[in-house]
This record gives structure tokens, C-alpha cells and sequence, in this order.
């Protein structure tokens, strides 16, 4: 694809974002309770403010029911340059292990790759030393030789397959809004939350530029984004119901197979989270990659929540 491919290190947008931040921000520091117009702090200390933000990062919800993308990765440097012109998003030519498994590797520079080793899988637990073997393995395989690990990050991404808008809806209604995954925020296939997070921040700075911020307005603003956005990924929802309860885990790289020989502008715009109806349409006609039965078995959202107990009575 010829699609260019951007990376931000963590390094940098701390570098980046702490440059622009304002004097007298605190930081490393615990909010024990937050309110309407306060927080609480660690040491005791009580911030009052017209508009708080909950940004606490993700939490169990009984609204959804998920998948995962587990992934461990290894930044290496190898010996001799390595001489992959451009990033592999998925090479799932490997052993089907515990779902739908890949490697993704990123070159960094000539002798520097970021390799990960990547699962959609139905539990959460990550065995992460067996998972750096496997990418040692894979380094192996390719011809390369580490001279240095530079790096290790792990992480374990929730994958919507199906929630309770209502829930959703109540928990955004009331109190101090959050955002983030906390706020379903994040891509429902991918589990990425960067776009939206920037989206979130553009969209209160821009209210911060009209008028005082208060938690009130904040809290009106995210409600809204939450639900246009809960409803406008429905289609994602679906196609995770059919990666994870349609296709037998070892047959999951299938439906994924069949999805990369479409047209690469609406690969980019699946990415992106904004696939038209005619996409949609693309993606799902033509023979599909699972039993037709089991396809047809997950196409309600509402039953899979029934199935397995979450949402409203
Ligand atoms: C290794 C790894 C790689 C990833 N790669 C990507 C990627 O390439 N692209 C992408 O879009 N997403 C990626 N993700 C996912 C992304 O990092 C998360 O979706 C995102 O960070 C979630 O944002 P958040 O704001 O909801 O929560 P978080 O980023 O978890 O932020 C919550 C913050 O709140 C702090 N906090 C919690 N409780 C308190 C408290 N009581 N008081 C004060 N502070 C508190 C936490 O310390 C944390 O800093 C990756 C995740 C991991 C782990």
C-alpha cells in the first residue's frame, strides 16, 4: 500500500506536550476523589475548578462485552541493516496460536525494527515471556541478529463486539464526564485510541476558545461525541462479532485475508474509523470467510448482550 505510515514515540509527545503545557501544572500526583468543582488530592491538598475532567484511563465496564488485542513488542537493534523498506501491518504467514495471530514490524531505521507479536484473542492474559521467544524466533527466521534490545512495551486492548448504548449513555450523562477508552473512545476493531483522544482535546479547546469551560458544558460536549461516535462504529462492532464468535480462532486470519485484498482507500478509511455505506457494503458481500450460519447468529447486537448477561433488563 502505498499509504503513508506515521509514529509518535512516547518520548516525544512528552517532550512535545510538556512544552506547551501551562506553569504550574502538577504532575505524578493522585486524585483520591474528584467532584463537580474539586479534586482531591494525594497529600490532602483540594484543587477547586469550574470544569473537571476525568482522564483516570480505562476501567472495567459491565456494558461491554470485548475481545482483545494483545500484543508483546521487541525494539531491536540488529547487526547488519535489515533492509524491510516499510512497515508490515499484519504477516500472519505463522503458527495460529490463541486466536488471530501476527507479527507487525515497524522499521525504524536501517538497523532498527519494532517488531510486534500480536493476538485477537477471547481472554485478556498475556504470556508475555513465551511471546518474546516467539519474536526472538522471528528475528531469527528473517536473518536478523539483535545486537541490542532497546525496548520492550506489552499491552492489552479491548475489541468491541457488542455494549449497552443505554449504559453507556447513563454513565456519560451524569457526574464528571470522562474521556478516553473509559469513554468507549477508541477504535472498535483496532483498539487505538490516539485519533480520538485528539479529537477529544481539539473539540474542548475549541469550546475553551468560545467561552469559560465549565464541567457542565464539557460534560454536554463528550456526551454527544460519545453517542454520535457509539453509533456511527456499529459496522465495526459487527465485523469484530464476526472475527471473534463466526470464526473458529484458528480460522480468524481468513476473515482478515479476505479484507486486505480490497480497495487500499477503504482499508485506510477502516483505519480511520470512516468507512461509508458503500464500503461496508464491499466488505461484507461476496462469500464470506465463515460459516453462513454463525455469521448469521451474531448480526444482533442485542442478542450477543443477552447471551452473555450485560445491558439493561
Ligand atoms: C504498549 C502499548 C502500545 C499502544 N499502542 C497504541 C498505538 O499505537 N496507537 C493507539 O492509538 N493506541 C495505542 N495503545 C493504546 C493507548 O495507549 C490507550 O488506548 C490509551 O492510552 C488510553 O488512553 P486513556 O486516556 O483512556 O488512558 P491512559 O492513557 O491509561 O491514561 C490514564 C492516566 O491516568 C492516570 N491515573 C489513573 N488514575 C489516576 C488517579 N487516581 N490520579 C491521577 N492519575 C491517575 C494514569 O496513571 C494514566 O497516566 C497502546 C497501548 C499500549 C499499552
Amino acid at each position: 500500500m502505498q499509504t503513508p505510515y506515521s509514529a509518535v514515540t512516547s518520548d516525544r509527545f512528552n517532550r512535545v506536550l510538556r512544552a506547551d503545557l501551562a506553569a504550574g501544572s502538577i504532575f505524578q500526583s493522585h486524585a483520591e476523589q474528584i467532584g463537580l468543582s474539586s479534586v482531591t488530592l494525594g497529600n490532602g491538598n483540594v484543587l477547586h475548578a469550574p470544569c473537571v475532567i476525568d482522564a483516570r484511563g480505562a476501567r472495567d465496564v459491565p456494558y461491554l462485552a470485548l475481545g482483545f488485542q494483545k500484543f508483546v513488542a521487541l525494539e531491536v537493534e540488529v547487526d547488519q541493516p535489515h533492509r524491510l523498506q516499510c512497515p508490515v501491518i499484519m504477516d500472519a504467514t505463522i503458527p495460529q496460536h490463541d486466536g488471530y495471530r501476527f507479527f507487525y514490524s515497524l522499521p525504524l531505521t536501517a538497523t532498527r525494527l519494532l517488531i510486534y507479536d500480536t493476538y485477537y484473542s477471547d481472554g485478556r492474559e498475556l504470556a508475555r515471556e513465551a511471546l518474546e521467544q516467539r519474536i526472538r524466533s522471528y528475528i531469527d527466521d528473517n536473518g536478523w541478529t539483535i545486537q541490542r534490545i532497546c525496548r520492550e512495551e506489552h499491552g492489552v486492548l479491548p475489541i468491541v463486539l457488542a455494549g449497552d448504548a443505554e449504559q453507556l449513555d447513563r454513565s456519560a450523562s451524569a457526574g464528571v464526564p470522562t474521556v478516553g477508552l473509559a469513554a468507549a473512545l477508541f477504535h472498535p476493531t483496532t483498539g487505538y485510541s490516539l485519533p480520538d483522544a485528539v479529537r477529544t482535546a481539539d473539540l474542548i479547546t475549541r469550546a475553551a476558545a468560545a467561552g469559560p469551560l465549565t464541567t457542565d458544558k464539557v460534560r454536554q460536549l463528550i456526551l454527544e461525541t460519545v453517542r454520535s461516535t457509539w453509533q456511527q462504529r456499529s459496522f465495526y462492532r459487527l465485523l469484530n462479532r464476526m472475527l471473534f464468535r463466526a470464526a473458529a480462532p484458528s480460522a480468524r486470519y481468513q476473515v482478515l485475508e479476505r479484507f486486505y485484498r480490497l480497495d487500499v482507500g477503504l482499508i485506510q478509511r477502516f483505519y480511520a474509523a470512516r468507512l461509508t455505506k458503500l464500503d461496508q457494503l464491499r466488505v461484507v458481500i461476496g462469500k464470506p470467510p465463515v460459516p453462513l450460519g454463525r455469521a448469521l447468529g451474531v448480526l444482533s447486537e442485542r442478542d450477543l448482550l443477552k447471551q452473555e448477561g450485560i445491558g439493561s433488563p
